[in-house]
């Protein structure tokens, strides 16, 4: 079975030296809370939870799957006593508002709590997991009534939330809903309609689901401007507020998919069930998108934490796999064979994963930075530029990790070579788990196109100019730091060459919209890789500072530099391909007609 040990060192690197974390909490209202002793605290039980609670369920889940007897769904076994000692632990009221209930701490805690449940068991993870998103939905757009019902039973973790958007005709294009909300008498609305894929739709782990459904208004304008927002639960509240009278909406089936097998994938039936409205009429999709900017964030640290797990056990075969000898002459004599690590191929992808775990955890917890400010920020231009930089970041967050991380879980199959593909290793479990990441909420393709139209080009640039403003800032301050030349100097220039990939695309664009499209998802990419360098050039210093400064953690810094050096190295120039893919255009991808494409064969 595969083993995990939550990186406490690297995440208290990150946060504490890195990016100053003690400091942003002391400016933060309620950050006051989070002392360094209650921060470790809540760090070491996580990381305890994860690992003993969470990842033993993992490889039982998968195999076990969900069921569906008369219309009740089963998790796997022991979920539901995970889920019973997750809220028995507080762990999902940790960052929500003491108004509902809620711990008040920063939601960046919650962040890092959420890397290692993703390492240890995804598809347990994603039961808790949609709850934020919909209590999100229902802080920011519910009524009072609606949050005193639903808020706060979903912030004790009682019961847990979904997200109903997706039908079998649509997924990515919204507008095309089918499912109806009728007005009723007393104010409330019937909803029909079929939703399918919807995660956590129907299980047995909390005492109620509350579904947030997009539907129609029998008066709703075409397309995407005609959505609105419900909340439908699966049993209508009593008057004292506990599970009532069962409501219209029922699982019809799961479905049977490539990984995530523990989490249940549901297609919800709504029959005139019972919903009540969220928001404004026909503001839904608006509504709804503050459930999925967090869902996107939690979605990349989904590819994060399957990173970090693939990583850990690819790293501990290498070191124990006899296979060959070294090319320069035998490492271990005394064995019959040299460990793999010793090879470079092997070392190429084990620093690949070790890069991208790293690198996308200064990602998660530089954009979780950003979050906290946006939420609780007191100063308005501090609070205005965190979130500008955090509505360029989210796509980011979401494609560059789960791109990445599924190239790094499939590397880690690769270390284990034939073993890697048998069952029992656990290795190819992360590799399915996690195909899915790059697809839902949004697809990568459908992220590039949210980074590069609405958040760069639709802003003339200045969204991008926050952020590259801020690594020119940081490149002037190290010119003269002959240590960090070999980092500030690509750098720099990248960050230059950013800015004029976008003016050429943009120039491209005024002519045809398709150059968006066409250099989208190879923008996203160089986008990540340039982001990652950045960090990367700062975990550079603050780890030469802690080497100037001595001390016993020496190897720790070392290891930093030299893992920041083999990012810029080896995997930093792939920044040179997509520059070239993006120059390309879009006339090689639009020349071929519809015919021309199945030339030769009929289908
Ligand atoms: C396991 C699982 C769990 C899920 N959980 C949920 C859930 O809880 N709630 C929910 O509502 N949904 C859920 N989904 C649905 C998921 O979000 C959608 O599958 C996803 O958004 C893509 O939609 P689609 O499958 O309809 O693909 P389509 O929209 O048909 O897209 C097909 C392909 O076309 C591309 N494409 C489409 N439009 C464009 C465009 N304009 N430009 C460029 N490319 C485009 C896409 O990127 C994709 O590659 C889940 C799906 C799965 C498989």
């Amino acid at each position: 079975m595969p083993d995990y040990q939550a990186p406490l060192r690297d995440l208290r690197f990150v946060m504490d030296e890195m990016l100053d974390y003690p400091a942003h909490y002391a400016r933060l209202p309620g950050g006051e809370e989070a002392t360094p002793d209650v921060v470790s605290a809540i760090l070491e039980e996580g990381a305890r939870f994860a690992r003993e609670v969470l990842l033993p369920l993992n490889q039982s889940g998968d195999q076990q799957g969900c069921l569906l007897e008369g219309g009740e769904v089963k998790a796997p076994k022991g979920f539901k006593e995970a889920y019973q000692q997750y809220v028995e632990g507080g762990w999902p009221s940790l960052a929500a508002d003491p108004v509902h209930g809620g711990q008040g701490l920063p939601h960046s805690l919650a962040m890092v709590l959420n890397e290692m449940v993703c390492s240890t068991n995804l598809a347990w993870g994603m039961y808790p997991g949609l709850s934020h998103g919909a209590a999100d939905a229902l802080r920011h757009h519910g009524t009072d009534e609606q949050q005193a019902t639903y808020l706060t039973k979903l912030v004790e973790g009682v019961w847990t939330g979904t997200m109903c958007l997706t039908e079998p005709h649509c997924g990515t294009d919204l507008g095309l809903i089918k499912t109806r909300a009728v007005p009723t008498a007393d104010g409330a609305y019937e909803i029909t309609g079929t939703k399918i894929f919807i995660s956590a739709g129907e299980h047995d782990l909390a005492e109620n689901i509350v579904h947030l459904v997009l539907a129609k208004l029998p008066d709703a304008p075409e397309g995407s401007k005609g959505i609105s927002l419900f909340v439908v639960p699966k049993f209508l509240p009593d008057a004292e507020g506990n599970p009532g009278e069962r409501n219209g909406v029922a699982c019809g089936s799961l479905e049977h998919k490539m990984g995530i097998h523990g989490n249940a994938t549901c297609v919800m039936n709504f029959d005139a069930a019972r919903g009540f409205l969220v928001g404004p009429p026909n503001k839904g999709l608006a509504c709804m998108f503050t459930m999925m900017n967090a869902a996107r964030l939690g979605v990349g640290i989904q590819g994060l934490g399957l990173t970090e797990a693939s990583f850990q056990n690819a790293l501990a075969y290498a070191r124990d796999r006899l296979q060959m000898r070294a090319l320069s002459g035998p490492q271990a004599p005394e064995k019959p064979a040299d460990p793999i690590i010793v090879h470079p191929d092997v070392r190429r992808m084990l620093l690949t994963q070790k890069a991208f775990a790293e690198g996308g955890r200064m990602l998660v917890l530089y954009t979780a930075q950003l979050l906290d400010i946006v939420e609780h920020g007191q100063d308005a231009a501090e609070r205005e530029r965190a979130e500008t930089l955090l509505g360029l970041l989210t796509p980011i967050v979401k494609a560059f990790l789960t791109e990445v991380g599924f190239e790094a879980t499939n590397e880690g199959v690769q270390v284990f070579g034939g073993h890697g593909f048998i069952q029992e290793w656990g290795m190819e479990q992360l590799v399915r788990d996690a195909r899915i990441t790059r697809l839902y909420e949004g697809t990568t393709g459908i992220q590039a196109l949210d980074l590069l139209g609405r958040k760069v080009l639709m802003s003339q640039g200045e969204s991008l100019k926050v952020f590259t403003k801020e690594i020119h800032k940081f490149c002037k301050a190290e010119e003269g730091n002959a240590e960090l030349a070999e980092f500030v100097a690509p750098l720099a220039k990248l960050n230059a060459e950013w800015g004029e990939l976008t003016m050429g695309i943009g120039m491209k664009a005024m002519n045809d919209r398709e150059e968006v499209g066409a250099a989208s998802v190879d923008y996203l990419m160089y986008s990540g890789y340039v982001t990652l360098g950045y960090l990367f050039a700062r975990a550079a210093k603050q780890a030469r500072e802690a080497l100037a400064a001595g001390g016993e953690e020496a190897a720790f810094y070392e290891a930093k530099v030299k893992t920041a050096r083999f990012y810029f190295q080896r995997l930093l120039p792939r920044t040179l391909a997509h520059a070239r893919m993006i120059q390309a255009g879009a006339e090689p991808l639009m020349a071929l007609t519809s015919e021309e494409f199945g030339l030769g064969f009929e289908i």
